[in-house]
């Protein structure tokens, strides 16, 4: 064992152990090309943005807010036309009013939805939060009590398209289909902007005039392209997530053709008034300094999360996505096989967080779920899950889900914390 190296004593300070910093570095250096590449497409996102930014002359007036109205909101108007660039979209609309991903999408969805048209899903079932939206499941408010029928495809068991089915789906009353970039929290694969684009042009050669909306949730900016310049006709996500860049403490987008973004905007606020109304209050500094910092705060996710699939790959677990495969969100999965190893993970990511770091997280009975479920997140931000956060539900095959990191050496120091604290247990030997 050689001379004990200056980081291996502050790690040591947060009790991770010589063995398991050994082990991490030993991991990371089988890594350095992914890392490469992931830095290179965050070059490439970090100057889109800022040239978004020159191209709409953002100024210092535009960090401003407005009150009251906000009519000519100078900062929220050019912030849009910056979304528009980024996404290259004709319009978008980006708002601390809409006030979650879900709401994002249920806007989008019942602002270019009407009676008796047809909702389809080409990629199985949509994110659990829509199935209510949709009616899916029976609720208030939801598409279905406006007359809006759904139908589903399902992929392949391999994870394909099924072309056939969705051909048969097609009818005259098709209006939108909806596409989840995402796996979400089931175990499909992710979809890349390359497949997705292959989807929408099949789609679109049955019916040219159908909408395709694209729920890019945790998507943004791991690729260098986004599914609007592959033919989505919206892309839409949450500010908490990979586009806020860990500042914008709210908000949601919807990036697209003029029209579906003229039609959310006058759902988000009414007839005739649409996109010119919305005071922004005082919250644009963190909307275009979270953008800006988005690209390297997504790459930082995305080495953390491969970073976590390697090391529980070489110790036996089974991890999705594996940890060679090419990445086309943040989410990271890991099979533990025991409620203990859950648990145990689970404490080591919150012991890792800059807030309430000595909160233990526990299973409980959360809304909508059958078994009780254990979260981890040591938030700046309250529920981000761009941040360093995990849950999993206590049930088999008691798996994890992990994200975020807005920066790499957090999001290692948690995959460290947690092994040590598997490792601790007697669930892993380092
Ligand atoms: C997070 C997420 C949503 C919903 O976003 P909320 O902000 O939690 O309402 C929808 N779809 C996908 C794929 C997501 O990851």
């Amino acid at each position: 064992m050689g001379k004990m190296r200056e980081i291996d004593g502050i790690y040591k300070q947060f009790g991770i152990s010589e063995a398991v910093s050994r082990f991490g570095e030993e991991i990371l250096s089988s890594l350095r090309e992914r890392f490469r590449q992931i830095d290179e497409t965050a070059e490439y996102n970090q100057l889109k943005v800022i040239w978004a930014m020159q191209e709409a002359g953002v100024s210092e007036a535009c960090l401003l807010g407005t009150t009251g109205y906000g009519y000519n909101d100078l900062g929220r108007d050019t912030l849009e036309t910056v979304y528009a660039d980024v996404f290259r979209t004709e319009d978008a609309l980006v708002r601390p009013q809409i006030t979650c991903g879900t709401h994002a999408l249920a806007l989008a969805l019942m602002s270019n939805l009407r009676p008796g048209d047809e909702l389809l899903s080409p990629v199985g079932k949509p994110y659990d939060t829509l199935e209510e939206v949709i009616g899916i499941r029976p609720s208030r408010g939801s598409l279905a009590e406006y007359g809006i029928t759904y139908r589903q495809v399902d992929l392949l068991p391999e994870g394909g398209f099924d072309y056939e089915g969705i051909r048969a789906a097609i009818n005259g009353k098709t209006r939108l289909v909806t596409i989840q970039r995402s796996k979400g929290y089931q175990t499909r694969p992710t979809l890349s902007v390359a497949r997705i684009g292959e989807l929408i042009s099949f789609v679109k050669q049955i019916k040219p005039d159908v909408l395709v909306m694209v729920d890019n949730c945790y998507g943004e900016f791991v690729e260098t392209t986004e599914p609007s310049e592959a033919g989505a006709d919206m892309v839409v996500g949450s500010l908490i997530k990979n586009p806020g860049g860990g500042l914008a403490p709210i908000g949601g987008y919807i990036a697209g053709k003029r029209e579906c973004v003229e039609n959310a905007a006058c759902r988000l606020t009414s007839p005739g008034l649409a996109k010119e109304v919305g005071a922004s209050l005082g919250i644009l500094p963190a909307f275009y300094q979270g953008l800006f910092l988005a690209p390297t705060v997504t790459s930082s996710a995305l080495k953390g999360a491969i970073f976590a699939a390697n090391i529980y790959e070489k110790l036996g677990f089974a991890v999705v996505p594996d940890g060679s495969e090419s990445r086309h969100d943040i989410i990271q999965a890991v099979t533990f096989g025991s409620p203990e190893g859950v648990i145990a993970f689970c404490e080591g990511i919150q012991a890792a967080a800059p807030v309430d770091s000595f909160v233990k997280p526990e299973p409980w009975d959360m809304p909508g779920y059958d078994a009780k479920v254990i979260m981890a997140a040591g938030a700046f931000v309250s529920g981000s899950s761009i941040e360093l956060s995990a849950d999993g539900p206590i049930a088999p095959p008691y798996a994890v889900y992990f994200q975020g990191g807005l920066t790499f050496p957090h999001a290692k120091l948690g995959i460290l914390k947690s092994l040590q604290n598997l490792a601790d247990c007697g669930i892993v030997r380092i």
